[in-house]
């Protein structure tokens, strides 16, 4: 046996608002219990009907003066700001804390793979979202809603979870004894952020069509409910807004 199996769900149709997702990829895969669901949030947000058009935004004095120092549509920046609760960064892009607590380059939202003059929004609140999954799934599937993300200090893109249901997000090390004995004390081991992580491996970025990936054999905590660093924790976060 494999320490672990990796399942591309092939087969998934191009998505729109108010598709089933989950009897969409019961259809498709056979799932266990134990298995990990990812699923990008593209999907995710499709079937949620969160495609807006740029048309529709009038934007504010604050997103045309934003717009105007970063070159970009004012239209985009205020539906970046409409997103967000806080903006770390405004220049040279815009760093925003959605309402959902996650932080992101312009509040993580799309402008591919949803047509010209669209854009798609994160799904509004992804926890719920993959609890809902979960759920329909019927079985003890624990469900991961991936994003990629560019990350700071780091060269390239990879995903991060945005939401999660039937997972511990973080494995607690601490306590643990490493090979020469010495206990552990800080380590907290972000595992949804790595089986998001790998899943994005195996989804792709562009036209491959494979938004949804399953893990099965994978060891996962199960309790445990933080990936959001607390903003009263975040250092990185108090330097960046000076
Ligand atoms: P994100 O990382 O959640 O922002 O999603 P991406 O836009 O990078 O897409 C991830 C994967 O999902 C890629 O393989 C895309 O081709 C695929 N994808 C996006 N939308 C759809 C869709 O509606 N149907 C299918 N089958 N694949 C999609
Ligand atoms: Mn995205
Ligand atoms: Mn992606």
């Amino acid at each position: 046996m494999p320490d672990m199996e990796g399942f591309v769900i092939r087969g998934v149709p191009v998505i729109g608002e108010r598709d089933d997702l989950a009897s969409i990829l019961r259809s498709l895969f056979d799932f266990k219990d134990g298995d990990v669901l990812c699923i990008a949030s593209t999907i995710v947000a499709k079937a949620e009907g969160m495609f807006r058009h740029l048309k529709d935004y009038r934007p504010t004095k604050n997103a045309e003066d934003i717009a105007a120092s970063i070159n970009r549509d004012p239209r985009f920046v205020q539906a970046v700001l409409d997103e967000s609760k806080e903006v770390l960064l405004e220049k040279p892009f815009l760093l925003v804390v959605t309402r959902f607590g996650h932080i992101g380059v312009n509040a993580g939202i799309d402008q591919s793979n949803v047509g010209p003059e669209m854009i798609l929004l994160l799904p509004k609140d992804p926890k719920a979202s993959a609890d809902a999954i979960r759920t329909a799934l019927g079985k003890d599937v624990a469900v991961i809603i991936t994003d990629t993300c560019g990350r700071p200090f780091r060269c390239g893109v990879a995903a991060v979870a945005v939401g999660w249901a039937g997972i511990g997000t973080l494995r607690d090390w601490r306590g643990e004894a490493d090979i020469h004995g010495k206990k552990l004390e800080i380590t907290l081991e972000a595992v949804a952020d790595e089986i998001a992580s790998a899943a994005n491996l195996l989804m792709g970025e562009a036209g491959d069509g494979t938004p949804a990936v399953v893990f099965r054999g994978l060891k996962y905590p199960r309790s445990g409910d933080h990936l959001f660093m607390p903003k009263e924790l975040d250092i990185i976060r108090r330097h960046l807004k000076g």
